[in-house]
């Protein structure tokens, strides 16, 4: 047929079906008549790959089903993914959305314009992220969290090829997305919040049958409202590139500085690790923004009423134990520089005062080869061995904490290498979260059940 063309086509239709006809091509209007005979849905399913070439579709059950999904990934207006920087959410987006594409998915990124993560199409609102407004009055920024999500409505509704919408906008993503109604794709909303946060809408969340959660731990997960909790389709632990083959990378030198890296606030306790380096005498570098402040310049131009909470933490609980030489802060540590400063520390410290859910930081110093010392509480104990890759002690206990970190700095950091080369891979990751699609998109054709045996089981 190659070399003939249609008069081989011509010879065969002869031969095997008997049929001759004078003119061998259909006219347009025997075409539109066949057309008109067929059933929409087979109608529907010849036109489909024709109006998304990038949907590979393959017959199943007398239909044709999607065997590429297309996910709409949406990352919010904060930061751009992946970050240049600080960013918990987009870091783990840029984590999960290469391994996602390398098993065949195409992705839809729902993000800011300068997110320069390889992705099939990103859809956006703002230029740039937003991250500055998160802590100006409610009253002045709520249009940005609508702008963005609204964006991602339009999206979804002007097109027919998304097979499933993850989401990590928090509140918004959970209630705009649930009530799209019964013909809008399913939903994966991944929780990487504090579940105390939020409790009227938490204790009353609906999914409609089409919205489902994951969290970023078990730990996180038994925290939730019963409400929430019956969305749950299990948790998936957060991933780093960094933990890719970190068992074979050679062991750094270690100077025998303590980090503490993350985000400058209440939370994070970097008030109690500056007080434990200077009760133990050990240098602690800080890294991480202060509010929308990334260096010590930009903060010293904040007036000093800033309403900022992060700011007047800084101010009150931090700054006076920042003496530049035993404690020290660097303002944002970027890339190269985070991942060598990270990595030669003797200990992470991270003296978490929440349930702190996911914790990034934690798994990348894991990788780096670097032991966590912090407060027993949240993620931690599912993310650190205690004894083997870290050291966890009763929350609130610095005398505790203070003895663990001389303890921690004689452990093999090849232990949280190894760990972290087993269990916090993005290519896990992933795996996990497509099991996750699969669950929701089950639960969706069937009305909205499914079954966990547990909260936070993981798919
Ligand atoms: N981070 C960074 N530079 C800094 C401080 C933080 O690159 O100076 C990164 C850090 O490596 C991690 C993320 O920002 O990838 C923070 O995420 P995490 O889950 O630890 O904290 P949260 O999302 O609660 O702020």
């Amino acid at each position: 047929m190659r070399t003939r063309g249609d008069a081989a086509v011509r010879e065969y239709s002869a031969r095997f079906d008997g049929w001759e006809p004078e003119r061998f091509r259909l006219s347009p209007e025997q075409v539109a008549e066949l057309v008109a005979s067929l059933p929409a849905q087979v109608v529907d399913d010849i036109a489909r790959p024709f109006r998304h070439p990038g949907a590979v579709r393959r017959p199943s059950n007398g239909h044709i089903c999607s065997v590429t999904m297309t996910v709409l990934m949406n990352a919010g207006p904060w930061l751009a993914v992946p970050p240049h920087g600080y960013g918990g959410i987009e870091n783990v987006v840029a984590a999960l959305v290469p391994e996602l594409r390398r098993r065949g998915v195409r992705v839809v990124l729902a993000g800011v314009g300068s997110s320069e993560l390889p992705v099939d199409e990103l859809v956006s609102v703002y230029p740039d992220g937003q991250f500055a407004q998160l802590q100006r009055p409610f009253n002045r920024v709520m249009g940005v969290a609508a702008a963005h999500l609204h964006r991602v409505v339009c999206e979804v509704r002007s097109r027919d090829d998304i097979t499933l919408v993850h989401d990590h906008q928090e509140a918004f993503g959970l209630t705009v997305l649930a009530a799209m109604g019964a013909d809008a794709p399913p939903v994966l909303h991944t929780l990487h919040w504090d579940l105390a946060k939020h409790p009227e809408l938490y204790g009353n969340v609906d999914g409609g049958g089409r919205l489902f959660v994951n969290g970023v731990s078990f730990n996180q997960l038994t925290t939730a409202p019963p409400a929430l909790r019956a969305l749950s389709v299990g948790h998936v632990h957060l991933a780093t590139p960094l933990a890719v083959r970190a068992d074979r990378r050679p062991a750094p030198p270690k100077a025998g500085h303590l980090v503490t890296l993350g985000r400058i606030t209440p939370c994070k306790g970097q008030h109690i690790a500056a007080r434990v380096a200077h009760r133990i005498g050990r240098d602690l570098v800080l890294a991480g923004p202060v509010g929308p402040h990334h260096t010590p310049d930009q903060l010293a131009a904040v007036g000093p009423d800033d309403p900022n909470p992060d700011v007047r933490y800084w101010r009150e609980h931090v700054e006076p134990l920042v003496d530049g030489r035993r404690v020290r802060w660097l303002g944002t540590v970027v890339a190269g520089a985070r991942d060598e400063l990270v990595a030669s520390a003797a200990a992470a410290l991270l003296p978490i005062e929440w349930e702190e859910p996911g914790g990034t930081a934690v798994v990348e110093s894991l990788a780096l080869g670097t032991p966590v010392v912090g407060f027993r509480r949240g993620c931690l104990p599912e993310l650190v061995e205690h004894g083997r890759t870290g050291l966890l002690v009763e929350p609130g206990d610095e005398e505790a904490l203070a003895a663990a970190v001389g303890e921690a700095a004689r452990h093999d950091p090849d232990e949280g290498r190894r760990d972290a080369a087993r269990r916090f891979t993005p290519a896990r990751m992933a795996e996990r979260y497509l099991r996750l699609y699969q669950r929701v998109l089950a639960a969706a054709r069937n009305g909205g059940t499914h079954r966990l045996s547990r909260a936070g089981s993981t798919g």
